[in-house]
Protein backbone atom coordinates (compact mmCIF):
# COMPACT_ATOMS: atom_id res chain seq x y z
CA UNK A 1 0.00 0.00 0.00
CA UNK A 2 1.52 3.64 -0.84
CA UNK A 3 2.60 5.49 2.06
CA UNK A 4 0.82 8.70 2.17
CA UNK A 5 3.16 11.89 2.48
CA UNK A 6 1.99 15.24 3.20
CA UNK A 7 3.76 18.39 2.03
CA UNK A 8 4.04 21.73 3.57
CA UNK A 9 6.46 23.77 2.00
CA UNK A 10 5.46 26.88 4.17
CA UNK A 11 7.40 30.04 3.00
CA UNK A 12 10.41 32.29 2.14
CA UNK A 13 13.23 29.06 1.11
CA UNK A 14 10.82 26.55 2.14
CA UNK A 15 9.35 26.32 -1.21
CA UNK A 16 12.60 26.14 -2.73
CA UNK A 17 13.94 23.53 -0.95
CA UNK A 18 10.91 21.55 -0.99
CA UNK A 19 10.72 21.48 -4.36
CA UNK A 20 14.07 19.07 -4.57
CA UNK A 21 12.12 16.62 -1.63
CA UNK A 22 9.69 16.91 -4.37
CA UNK A 23 11.74 15.14 -7.35
CA UNK A 24 13.47 13.00 -5.07
CA UNK A 25 10.45 11.47 -4.26
CA UNK A 26 9.60 11.28 -7.68
CA UNK A 27 12.68 9.58 -8.91
CA UNK A 28 12.42 6.72 -5.90
CA UNK A 29 8.95 6.06 -7.18
CA UNK A 30 10.08 6.04 -10.76
CA UNK A 31 12.75 3.97 -9.64
CA UNK A 32 10.54 1.46 -8.05
CA UNK A 33 12.39 1.71 -4.38
CA UNK A 34 9.15 3.75 -2.85
CA UNK A 35 5.63 4.27 -3.30
CA UNK A 36 4.95 7.33 -2.01
CA UNK A 37 1.61 9.44 -2.65
CA UNK A 38 1.73 13.09 -1.93
CA UNK A 39 -0.69 16.05 -1.24
CA UNK A 40 0.55 19.83 -0.31
CA UNK A 41 -0.68 22.02 1.85
CA UNK A 42 -0.71 25.45 2.93
CA UNK A 43 1.12 26.84 6.95
CA UNK A 44 2.31 29.92 7.72
CA UNK A 45 2.01 33.35 6.01
CA UNK A 46 0.64 31.40 2.49
CA UNK A 47 -1.60 30.06 5.02
CA UNK A 48 -2.49 33.03 6.36
CA UNK A 49 -2.60 34.67 2.81
CA UNK A 50 -4.99 32.27 1.45
CA UNK A 51 -7.39 31.35 5.05
CA UNK A 52 -6.45 34.15 7.51
CA UNK A 53 -5.19 31.53 9.63
CA UNK A 54 -1.69 29.60 10.16
CA UNK A 55 -3.28 26.90 9.13
CA UNK A 56 -6.60 25.55 8.02
CA UNK A 57 -8.36 23.05 9.21
CA UNK A 58 -8.52 21.11 6.18
CA UNK A 59 -5.07 20.97 5.88
CA UNK A 60 -4.98 19.90 9.34
CA UNK A 61 -7.14 16.76 8.96
CA UNK A 62 -4.80 15.88 6.04
CA UNK A 63 -1.77 16.23 8.18
CA UNK A 64 -3.63 13.99 11.26
CA UNK A 65 -4.70 11.22 8.18
CA UNK A 66 -0.91 11.36 6.81
CA UNK A 67 1.56 8.72 7.40
CA UNK A 68 4.52 11.42 7.74
CA UNK A 69 4.29 15.36 7.26
CA UNK A 70 7.37 17.01 5.45
CA UNK A 71 8.06 20.08 6.66
CA UNK A 72 9.47 23.33 5.10
CA UNK A 73 9.83 26.40 7.02
CA UNK A 74 7.23 29.08 7.86
CA UNK A 75 7.60 33.66 8.61
CA UNK A 76 8.65 36.13 6.87
CA UNK A 77 8.88 40.08 7.57
CA UNK A 78 5.80 40.27 5.31
CA UNK A 79 3.73 38.56 8.48
CA UNK A 80 5.62 40.58 10.83
CA UNK A 81 2.37 42.57 12.15
CA UNK A 82 -0.31 39.76 11.66
CA UNK A 83 -2.28 39.12 15.03
CA UNK A 84 -0.10 36.57 17.44
CA UNK A 85 -2.93 33.87 17.16
CA UNK A 86 -2.67 33.64 13.44
CA UNK A 87 1.79 34.17 13.28
CA UNK A 88 3.44 32.01 10.64
CA UNK A 89 4.95 29.85 13.57
CA UNK A 90 1.35 29.46 15.10
CA UNK A 91 0.95 26.83 12.38
CA UNK A 92 4.04 24.99 13.53
CA UNK A 93 2.67 25.26 16.83
CA UNK A 94 -0.68 23.56 15.86
CA UNK A 95 0.69 20.97 14.16
CA UNK A 96 2.98 19.98 16.90
CA UNK A 97 0.24 20.14 19.81
CA UNK A 98 -2.39 18.12 17.54
CA UNK A 99 -0.25 15.73 16.44
CA UNK A 100 1.26 15.18 19.45
CA UNK A 101 4.81 15.22 18.89
CA UNK A 102 6.59 15.01 22.29
CA UNK A 103 10.07 13.38 20.81
CA UNK A 104 12.39 15.65 18.79
CA UNK A 105 15.10 14.59 16.95
CA UNK A 106 18.11 16.31 16.85
CA UNK A 107 21.15 14.45 14.77
CA UNK A 108 24.02 16.14 14.58
CA UNK A 109 26.29 14.62 12.04
CA UNK A 110 29.14 15.81 10.66
CA UNK A 111 30.56 15.11 6.83
CA UNK A 112 34.00 14.48 6.38
CA UNK A 113 33.99 16.84 3.74
CA UNK A 114 32.89 19.63 5.84
CA UNK A 115 34.87 18.77 9.11
CA UNK A 116 36.82 21.53 8.58
CA UNK A 117 34.18 23.95 8.88
CA UNK A 118 33.51 22.97 12.29
CA UNK A 119 34.77 25.12 15.31
CA UNK A 120 36.46 22.29 16.83
CA UNK A 121 39.75 20.65 15.61
CA UNK A 122 39.08 18.05 12.58
CA UNK A 123 40.41 14.64 14.26
CA UNK A 124 37.15 15.31 17.38
CA UNK A 125 34.45 15.74 14.89
CA UNK A 126 35.19 14.03 11.63
CA UNK A 127 32.81 10.94 11.31
CA UNK A 128 30.51 12.54 14.16
CA UNK A 129 26.98 11.04 14.62
CA UNK A 130 24.87 12.15 17.67
CA UNK A 131 21.32 12.18 18.06
CA UNK A 132 19.87 13.97 20.82
CA UNK A 133 16.27 12.92 21.65
CA UNK A 134 14.82 15.70 23.87
CA UNK A 135 11.21 15.69 25.64
CA UNK A 136 9.26 18.76 23.67
CA UNK A 137 5.85 19.07 25.31
CA UNK A 138 6.57 18.69 29.62
CA UNK A 139 9.32 20.52 31.79
CA UNK A 140 9.85 23.82 32.69
CA UNK A 141 8.65 25.36 29.77
CA UNK A 142 5.46 24.03 30.26
CA UNK A 143 5.18 23.66 33.93
CA UNK A 144 2.51 25.94 36.58
CA UNK A 145 2.99 27.99 38.38
CA UNK A 146 4.90 30.09 35.84
CA UNK A 147 4.59 33.94 36.62
CA UNK A 148 5.94 37.04 38.05
CA UNK A 149 4.68 38.22 41.50
CA UNK A 150 4.77 41.72 43.14
CA UNK A 151 6.04 41.14 46.11
CA UNK A 152 5.09 44.82 47.28
CA UNK A 153 8.44 45.62 48.65
CA UNK A 154 10.14 46.97 45.37
CA UNK A 155 11.08 43.27 44.90
CA UNK A 156 9.33 40.55 42.81
CA UNK A 157 9.48 36.95 42.43
CA UNK A 158 9.80 34.77 39.68
CA UNK A 159 8.48 30.68 39.13
CA UNK A 160 9.26 28.32 36.52
CA UNK A 161 8.16 24.95 37.21
CA UNK A 162 10.16 21.90 36.18
CA UNK A 163 7.77 19.15 36.62
CA UNK A 164 7.45 15.44 34.77
CA UNK A 165 5.23 12.55 35.49
CA UNK A 166 6.49 9.04 35.00
CA UNK A 167 4.60 8.53 32.07
CA UNK A 168 6.09 11.27 29.92
CA UNK A 169 9.85 9.80 31.23
CA UNK A 170 9.27 6.67 30.45
CA UNK A 171 7.60 6.89 26.86
CA UNK A 172 10.42 9.53 25.74
CA UNK A 173 13.14 6.86 26.67
CA UNK A 174 11.79 4.57 24.91
CA UNK A 175 11.94 6.25 21.97
CA UNK A 176 15.65 6.76 22.88
CA UNK A 177 15.84 3.14 23.28
CA UNK A 178 13.73 1.96 20.15
CA UNK A 179 16.01 4.15 17.95
CA UNK A 180 19.40 2.94 19.45
CA UNK A 181 18.40 -0.25 18.66
CA UNK A 182 18.62 1.15 14.85
CA UNK A 183 22.14 2.45 15.53
CA UNK A 184 25.32 2.12 17.79
CA UNK A 185 23.34 0.86 20.51
CA UNK A 186 23.82 3.37 23.12
CA UNK A 187 21.79 5.60 25.15
CA UNK A 188 23.25 8.38 27.54
CA UNK A 189 20.41 9.78 30.01
CA UNK A 190 21.43 13.11 31.03
CA UNK A 191 19.46 15.09 33.76
CA UNK A 192 20.61 17.00 37.17
CA UNK A 193 19.64 14.58 39.46
CA UNK A 194 22.23 15.45 42.38
CA UNK A 195 20.22 18.75 42.56
CA UNK A 196 16.67 18.25 40.83
CA UNK A 197 13.94 16.23 42.28
CA UNK A 198 12.72 15.68 38.76
CA UNK A 199 16.37 14.39 37.62
CA UNK A 200 16.04 12.22 40.45
CA UNK A 201 12.96 10.96 38.54
CA UNK A 202 14.09 11.28 35.54
CA UNK A 203 17.04 9.02 36.06
CA UNK A 204 14.85 6.40 38.17
CA UNK A 205 12.37 5.62 35.23
CA UNK A 206 15.23 5.67 32.16
CA UNK A 207 17.28 2.76 34.59
CA UNK A 208 13.24 1.00 34.49
CA UNK A 209 13.20 1.39 30.71
CA UNK A 210 16.69 0.34 30.09
CA UNK A 211 15.69 -2.95 31.88
CA UNK A 212 13.45 -3.37 28.83
CA UNK A 213 16.49 -2.99 26.46
CA UNK A 214 19.12 -5.73 27.54
CA UNK A 215 21.15 -5.41 24.52
CA UNK A 216 21.38 -1.56 24.53
CA UNK A 217 24.11 -0.08 26.93
CA UNK A 218 22.57 2.30 29.44
CA UNK A 219 24.48 5.29 30.77
CA UNK A 220 23.57 8.24 33.05
CA UNK A 221 25.68 11.55 32.89
CA UNK A 222 24.99 14.53 34.58
CA UNK A 223 23.53 17.72 31.93
CA UNK A 224 26.74 19.63 33.20
CA UNK A 225 29.12 17.03 31.98
CA UNK A 226 27.07 16.14 29.26
CA UNK A 227 27.58 20.01 27.45
CA UNK A 228 31.62 19.62 28.70
CA UNK A 229 31.74 16.34 27.00
CA UNK A 230 29.85 17.14 23.58
CA UNK A 231 33.02 19.84 23.36
CA UNK A 232 35.60 17.45 24.68
CA UNK A 233 34.89 14.64 23.04
CA UNK A 234 31.68 14.22 21.12
CA UNK A 235 32.33 11.08 19.52
CA UNK A 236 31.78 9.25 22.40
CA UNK A 237 27.97 9.65 22.25
CA UNK A 238 25.13 8.04 20.25
CA UNK A 239 21.99 8.60 21.73
CA UNK A 240 21.23 11.13 24.25
CA UNK A 241 18.01 11.37 25.76
CA UNK A 242 17.09 14.16 28.18
CA UNK A 243 13.87 16.54 29.06
CA UNK A 244 13.11 19.49 27.54
CA UNK A 245 15.45 22.46 28.59
CA UNK A 246 18.43 20.59 28.83
CA UNK A 247 17.43 18.96 25.38
CA UNK A 248 17.28 22.41 23.98
CA UNK A 249 20.41 23.63 25.22
CA UNK A 250 22.57 20.21 24.68
CA UNK A 251 20.78 19.92 21.04
CA UNK A 252 21.89 23.21 19.64
CA UNK A 253 25.52 22.98 20.96
CA UNK A 254 25.34 19.48 19.51
CA UNK A 255 24.18 20.65 15.85
CA UNK A 256 27.19 23.04 15.82
CA UNK A 257 29.71 20.80 15.82
CA UNK A 258 28.84 20.21 12.33
CA UNK A 259 29.01 23.83 10.63
CA UNK A 260 26.14 25.33 9.05
CA UNK A 261 22.36 26.04 9.82
CA UNK A 262 21.31 24.62 6.13
CA UNK A 263 22.76 21.23 7.13
CA UNK A 264 20.53 20.45 9.97
CA UNK A 265 17.37 18.21 9.75
CA UNK A 266 15.13 17.30 12.30
CA UNK A 267 12.06 14.76 12.98
CA UNK A 268 9.32 15.05 16.29
CA UNK A 269 7.51 12.12 16.86
CA UNK A 270 4.23 10.83 18.84
CA UNK A 271 3.13 8.53 20.67
CA UNK A 272 2.76 4.86 18.74
CA UNK A 273 -1.11 4.15 17.60
CA UNK A 274 -2.11 1.54 19.89
CA UNK A 275 -3.77 -0.75 17.07
CA UNK A 276 -0.80 0.21 14.53
CA UNK A 277 1.90 0.59 16.06
CA UNK A 278 2.79 3.75 14.02
CA UNK A 279 4.09 7.21 15.10
CA UNK A 280 2.45 10.50 13.83
CA UNK A 281 5.81 12.28 12.70
CA UNK A 282 6.89 15.36 11.18
CA UNK A 283 10.07 16.14 9.65
CA UNK A 284 11.78 19.94 9.09
CA UNK A 285 14.71 21.20 8.97
CA UNK A 286 15.93 23.24 12.20
CA UNK A 287 16.50 26.46 10.09
CA UNK A 288 14.23 29.07 9.48
CA UNK A 289 12.14 30.87 5.84
CA UNK A 290 15.24 32.95 5.08
CA UNK A 291 13.92 35.60 3.64
CA UNK A 292 17.89 37.20 3.15
CA UNK A 293 18.16 34.42 0.24
CA UNK A 294 14.52 33.58 -0.60
CA UNK A 295 13.69 33.51 -4.28
CA UNK A 296 17.33 33.61 -5.52
CA UNK A 297 17.77 29.92 -5.80
CA UNK A 298 20.96 29.92 -3.62
CA UNK A 299 19.35 28.06 -0.40
CA UNK A 300 20.87 24.69 0.82
CA UNK A 301 18.62 21.84 0.37
CA UNK A 302 20.64 19.66 2.34
CA UNK A 303 18.53 20.14 5.94
CA UNK A 304 15.35 19.56 4.07
CA UNK A 305 16.64 16.69 2.15
CA UNK A 306 18.36 15.19 5.19
CA UNK A 307 14.64 15.73 7.19
CA UNK A 308 13.34 13.13 4.52
CA UNK A 309 16.21 10.92 5.06
CA UNK A 310 14.87 10.63 9.15
CA UNK A 311 11.15 10.35 7.46
CA UNK A 312 12.72 6.94 5.55
CA UNK A 313 14.47 5.81 8.59
CA UNK A 314 12.02 6.70 10.88
CA UNK A 315 8.57 6.46 10.01
CA UNK A 316 9.04 3.92 7.08
CA UNK A 317 11.51 1.77 8.56
CA UNK A 318 13.83 1.97 4.82
CA UNK A 319 16.95 2.55 6.57
CA UNK A 320 18.91 1.27 3.73
CA UNK A 321 17.48 3.74 1.54
CA UNK A 322 17.71 6.69 4.24
CA UNK A 323 21.57 5.25 4.16
CA UNK A 324 22.21 5.61 0.34
CA UNK A 325 20.30 9.20 0.62
CA UNK A 326 22.61 10.34 3.89
CA UNK A 327 25.79 8.53 1.79
CA UNK A 328 24.63 10.43 -1.48
CA UNK A 329 24.47 13.75 0.51
CA UNK A 330 28.03 13.10 1.96
CA UNK A 331 28.92 12.25 -1.89
CA UNK A 332 28.53 16.03 -3.45
CA UNK A 333 30.31 17.23 -0.57
CA UNK A 334 33.29 15.05 -1.20
CA UNK A 335 33.13 15.63 -5.00
CA UNK A 336 33.57 19.41 -4.20
CA UNK A 337 29.86 20.60 -5.25
CA UNK A 338 29.02 23.53 -1.93
CA UNK A 339 26.05 26.02 -1.75
CA UNK A 340 26.78 29.17 -0.83
CA UNK A 341 26.10 28.57 2.70
CA UNK A 342 28.91 26.02 3.03
CA UNK A 343 31.11 27.31 0.33
CA UNK A 344 34.98 26.77 1.03
CA UNK A 345 37.83 27.83 -1.44
CA UNK A 346 38.79 25.28 -4.12
CA UNK A 347 35.00 24.24 -4.24
CA UNK A 348 32.16 24.65 -7.01
CA UNK A 349 29.35 27.03 -6.21
CA UNK A 350 26.30 25.26 -7.21
CA UNK A 351 22.62 26.54 -6.98
CA UNK A 352 19.59 25.10 -4.56
CA UNK A 353 17.91 23.02 -8.13
CA UNK A 354 21.89 21.83 -8.85
CA UNK A 355 22.50 20.23 -5.55
CA UNK A 356 19.19 18.37 -5.28
CA UNK A 357 19.84 17.14 -8.97
CA UNK A 358 23.70 16.47 -8.01
CA UNK A 359 22.11 14.13 -5.11
CA UNK A 360 20.28 12.37 -6.89
CA UNK A 361 22.45 11.50 -9.54
CA UNK A 362 24.63 10.19 -6.90
CA UNK A 363 21.83 7.84 -5.81
P1 LIG B 1 16.81 31.53 9.39
O1 LIG B 1 17.16 30.16 9.85
O2 LIG B 1 15.70 31.64 8.43
O3 LIG B 1 18.09 32.22 8.76
C1 LIG B 1 19.28 32.50 9.49
C2 LIG B 1 20.45 32.68 8.52
O4 LIG B 1 20.83 31.41 7.99
C3 LIG B 1 20.10 33.56 7.31
O5 LIG B 1 21.22 34.33 6.96
C4 LIG B 1 19.79 32.56 6.23
O6 LIG B 1 20.03 33.05 4.93
C5 LIG B 1 20.70 31.40 6.58
N1 LIG B 1 20.09 30.13 6.19
C6 LIG B 1 19.09 29.46 6.83
N2 LIG B 1 18.77 28.36 6.17
C7 LIG B 1 19.56 28.30 5.09
C8 LIG B 1 19.69 27.39 3.99
N3 LIG B 1 18.94 26.28 3.90
N4 LIG B 1 20.61 27.66 3.05
C9 LIG B 1 21.38 28.74 3.12
N5 LIG B 1 21.33 29.63 4.12
C10 LIG B 1 20.41 29.42 5.09
O7 LIG B 1 16.50 32.36 10.72
P2 LIG B 1 16.00 33.87 10.87
O8 LIG B 1 16.63 34.72 9.83
O9 LIG B 1 16.20 34.17 12.29
O10 LIG B 1 14.44 33.82 10.61
C11 LIG B 1 13.82 34.08 9.36
C12 LIG B 1 12.35 33.73 9.46
O11 LIG B 1 12.21 32.33 9.69
C13 LIG B 1 11.63 34.42 10.61
O12 LIG B 1 10.34 34.79 10.18
C14 LIG B 1 11.57 33.36 11.68
O13 LIG B 1 10.47 33.54 12.54
C15 LIG B 1 11.40 32.13 10.85
N6 LIG B 1 11.84 30.86 11.47
C16 LIG B 1 11.09 29.77 11.17
C17 LIG B 1 11.47 28.53 11.65
C18 LIG B 1 10.64 27.34 11.26
O14 LIG B 1 9.86 27.43 10.31
N7 LIG B 1 10.78 26.21 11.92
C19 LIG B 1 12.63 28.40 12.42
C20 LIG B 1 13.39 29.54 12.66
C21 LIG B 1 13.00 30.77 12.18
Amino acid sequence: MAHKLFLLPGDGIGTEIMAEVETLIAHLNAEGLTDFETDTGLVGGSAYDAYGVAISDADMEKALAADAVIFGAVGGPKWDNVAYDVRPEAGLLRLRKDLKLFANLRPAICYPALADASSLKRELVEGLDILIVRELTGGVYFGEPKEITDLGNGQKRAVDTQVYESYEIDRICRVAFDLAGTRRKLVHSSDKKNVMKSGVLWDEIAHQVAKDYPDITFKHILADNCAMQLVRNPKQFDVIVTDNLFGDILSDAAAMLTGSLGMLPSASLGAPDPVTGKRKALYEPVHGSAPDIAGKGVANPIAMIASFAMALRYSFGMVELADRVEAAIAGVLDAGLRSADIMQEGCRQVSTDEMGAAIIARL
